[in-house]
């Protein structure tokens, strides 16, 4: 059987008994890396007694769930495998994210986790935060926690470690949420599985390990730029790239202007359809 298959191709199964006991929705899961694309989700199908969708993206494989009793199976079986992806959090498992700002710097964030416990207060992930030109680290800690009555208290604690405080929620000033663990956007550390990138020197560590000196420049993994992967001016944070819009709008221009002999591709990404040539203008 040939597994290897061409690119950009949908996988979808026949309509066979599609389980709907529940119509809960469920996020993708991304698994990196894959070599039997076909194999891989052949056996998953097989082990969840659901005919998963996937859709492939290079040597990526994005699979739909469907639910979420395949979502955490699947999510178990990355784990016990050690496969590199990502993935979201169920709508259910939405978090709190604040930020505590006039703790000093070198904190240890298991300690803010266990004072915050004494609280009553049930921390998920809790990291410093580091300047996002210089790399250096700010007194300022991200806290990542479930939903809850209790979590919410948060926001009233004016003294911890006593030092005082004052708790935030995250803001979008802080440019889009960014792994702590890959360095990639839109998703939490709690929900990767991919091989950590350090934030400060792009080495193939966690940054909590890294050993960088302060006084040597930062390395960004994402763009090569000698910035932190944090910095919100690096070219590769969505928040610099050109929305879909403008890129279209750019594209129509620099047709008008006769720039561009477009593609079929071309075109298909930019969700036009191909006129007779003769009509344009
Ligand atoms: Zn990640
Ligand atoms: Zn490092
Ligand atoms: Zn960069």
């Amino acid at each position: 059987m040939d597994v290897s298959g061409p690119s950009q191709q949908q996988i979808r199964p026949g309509p066979v008994g599609v389980e709907t006991d529940s119509k809960r929705y469920a996020p993708p899961i991304t698994i990196d890396n894959v070599k039997n694309q076909a194999a891989l989700l052949k056996h998953l199908q097989d082990i969840t007694k659901i005919q998963l969708q996937a859709q492939l993206i290079g040597t990526r494989m994005k699979l739909l769930p469907q639910t979420p009793y395949a979502y955490h199976f699947i999510r178990r079986y990355i784990d016990e495998n050690n496969l590199e992806g990502h993935t979201f959090s169920l709508p259910e498992d939405k978090k709190l994210r604040a930020v505590i700002r006039g703790l000093p710097t070198d904190t240890d964030p298991s300690e803010i986790i266990s004072e915050l416990k004494a609280h009553n207060i049930c921390v998920e992930e809790c990291h410093n935060m580091t300047n996002r030109k210089t790399g250096a680290p700010m007194p300022l800690f991200i806290i990542i926690c479930t939903k809850s009555i209790n979590n919410r208290a948060l926001f009233k604690i004016k003294e911890l470690n006593n030092m005082k405080i004052v708790v935030e929620i995250l803001r979008k000033k802080y440019g889009p949420p960014q792994c702590f663990r890959c360095q990639g956007f839109f998703h939490s550390s709690k929900y990767c599985t991919r091989a950590p990138r350090c934030v400060k020197c792009a080495g193939d560590h966690l940054t909590k390990v890294c050993t960088k000196d302060i006084k040597d420049p930062a390395k960004c993994c994402l763009c090569e730029g000698d910035h932190p992967a944090s910095y919100l001016q690096c070219p590769k944070n969505p928040n610099n790239m050109p929305k879909k819009r403008e890129k279209k709008q750019q594209y129509q221009t620099s047709r008008r202007n006769g720039f561009c002999l477009p593609t079929s591709t071309c075109l298909k990404r930019l969700g036009l359809k191909i006129n007779n040539p003769s009509q344009q203008q």
